[in-house]
């Protein structure tokens, strides 16, 4: 019957176990070792700094045409400031030319070609110096050649174009380090189409320098152009190297923050700066460290859940299984709890039915019926008390009467009661009251029942060795009481356990023996209501000595009331 029901235990507890493991810890590993691999396959594939790469090239797309619709803006500009009407009138243009440019300090040249005739302006300021008026030479000549050459062509493309111009750049010979210069070639507005009226304005090289581009890279780096904006941006412009060139390039201009390295992603401009491209980074770091930064933090995070998981699923197997052996105890417990309610009945009721038939004639024979059916009867209400005095316990009931005692007193008066039938079973009693122990307050029925506890524990798991000792002395501040068997002892890994409600040894003679596993949880609970505590010392096969401690100064405050 008892091994039916362990067999139906294990199978249960295992198929518990197993499922924990198949729907839990099974879709747990696999979720870490997916995360891990993912991760580990991202940093290898670089695909961090690629989607940074990504980010900067949009975002250098998006600052072109920023820095294009600046150019456009400026071009429209001149061309709303030039009449047509006094373009044909000998005289009026220079005038109109000088003013646009005197109004216009960004302006370098102003080159009006009107069918064969081309009159070239320049900065009237900037003439002085020689490479300007070198500049400003080349230009009238490669320009009115170039428009009488291709104008119309020329005109049949601007057109076309959405913005009405097109650009003409490259870089310039002036004094001093790189000159880029762009120039807008447009249609002046109202411009006769008989014959090609065309319009060169070009972009002063050191307005592009100084003014032009350090304001547009400063707005383009301070306005939220990417969506991980974290990092602050630097940026950069630079003369488009020679295709296979690789060396570094020569910059024109950079945005403050820039420092040193190279590029992360390049642009060659197009349309108005064609010869310029732009190049960006992060101020201070790589694309390649945010990445490397990203994965270690990534792993970290990773492994910290992934410790916490198996943590937790660590703790569920644990209470799980708990909670299982827990289910098995009680499950022991009520049926040895039944059978050893039974068993005195059953006792009582014989001995008492052979009484009152009145088959028993000798007094010794009657006496000793008298007897089984008290001990019998006090066995019972010593079970009944531990089970009531243990739910009272659980559900927070239990009080305590705490009274000056004499201790010394109240062992003796309750191993009196025992004495018979410990000596009836064979054991040899030995008593060492200490005398002159002050009186405590405990509550004298629950030391009585602890007490009995240990002594009934004694007698029920001692085999061959029949011996009880019961000391009671005073140590310091505490009382001791102490109850030592020779019995089958406890084995180390268990002594603690045997604390806990409904546990019961794995040794042969407790299963064979009835019994609640709930003495010594009762003991340790009166124990504690007093503020003392309860240790064991066992040896298996030589015996146990329990020693129950409590303080003389009695209960702690609290445990007067309610425990
Ligand atoms: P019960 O005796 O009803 O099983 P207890 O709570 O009193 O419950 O004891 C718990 C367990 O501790 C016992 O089942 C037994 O295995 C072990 N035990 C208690 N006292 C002794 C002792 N004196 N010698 C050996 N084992 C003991």
């Amino acid at each position: 019957m008892k091994s039916k029901r362990r067999r139906f235990w294990r199978d249960n507890r295992f198929r518990l176990l197993l499922t924990l493991e198949l729907a839990v810890m099974l879709p747990a590993a696999a979720l870490i070792y997916l995360n891990f691999s993912h991760l580990h396959s991202i940093m290898r594939g670089k695909k961090v700094e690629a989607l940074i790469h990504r980010d900067f090239q949009y975002v250098l797309g998006v600052s072109e045409k920023r820095i294009n619709q600046e150019i456009y803006a400026k071009t429209d500009d001149v061309r709303g400031a030039l009449n047509a009407a006094s373009i044909g009138k000998p005289g009026d243009a220079e005038k109109q030319l000088d003013e646009i440019l005197f109004t216009r300090p960004w302006l370098a040249h102003l080159i009006l070609f009107d069918g064969d005739k081309a009159i070239t302006r320049s900065q009237p300021s900037c003439l002085n110096d020689s490479s300007v008026h070198e500049e400003h030479e080349a230009m009238a000549k490669g320009y009115r050649e170039w428009f009488s050459l291709e104008g119309k062509m020329l005109a049949e493309q601007i057109r076309k174009k959405p913005q009405h111009a097109i650009f003409n750049s490259g870089l310039t010979k002036r004094n001093g380090p790189e000159s880029f210069m762009t120039t807008a070639i447009f249609i002046p507005p109202n411009a006769s189409d008989d014959h090609p009226v065309l319009v060169a304005a070009s972009f002063e090289p050191d307005y592009l320098k100084e003014t032009f581009f350090p304001r547009m890279l400063h707005e383009l780096i301070t306005q939220k152009l990417s969506e991980d904006d974290d990092e602050p941006l630097a940026m950069m412009v630079f003369p488009t190297p020679p295709e296979g060139f690789m060396s570094d390039p020569k910059t024109l201009v950079v945005s403050p923050g820039w420092g040193s390295g190279k590029a992360e992603v390049t642009r060659n401009l197009d349309n108005v700066f064609r010869g310029l491209s732009l190049g960006i980074k992060f101020q201070g770091t790589t694309a390649d460290a945010i990445g490397r930064r990203w994965a270690v933090q990534s792993f970290w995070i990773l492994g910290v859940l992934s410790v916490l998981m198996i943590g937790g699923l660590i703790l569920a197997y644990r209470s799980v299984n708990r909670e299982l052996s827990l289910a098995r105890l009680k499950s022991d417990f009520v049926s040895n709890v039944s059978h050893e309610l039974r068993t005195p009945l059953a006792l009582i009721r014989l001995y008492a039915e052979t009484l009152e038939l009145g088959r028993i004639t000798t007094t010794e024979k009657k006496d000793e019926y008298y007897r089984i059916i008290r001990k019998e009867s006090e066995r019972l209400s010593s079970l009944i008390n531990n089970i009531l005095d243990f739910s009272r316990i659980e559900a927070g009931h239990k009080e305590y009467d705490f009274r000056e005692t004499d201790i010394a007193e109240l062992v003796r008066n309750t191993l009196d009661t025992y004495r018979y039938q410990i000596e009836q079973q064979g054991f040899a009693l030995e008593e060492n009251l200490a005398t002159g122990i002050p009186r405590v307050r405990v509550d004298r029925e629950a030391i009585a029942r602890a007490l009995v506890n240990l002594v009934n524990n004694a007698l029920k798991y001692s085999a061959n060795e029949k011996f009880l000792g019961v000391t009671l002395y005073r140590q310091d501040e505490d009382l001791k009481l102490e109850v030592s068997d020779r019995g089958i002892g406890i084995p180390r890994r268990e002594q603690a356990k045997i604390f806990e409600k409904f546990y019961r040894t794995g040794d042969p003679l407790v299963h064979n023996t009835k019994g609640s596993g709930l003495g010594l949880a009762l003991v340790r609970h009166i124990t504690d209501a007093h503020g003392g505590d309860v240790q064991v010392e066992s040896t298996p096969g030589k015996g146990s000595k329990f020693t129950l401690s409590l303080p003389l100064s009695g209960p702690p405050q609290l445990a007067n009331e309610t425990a």
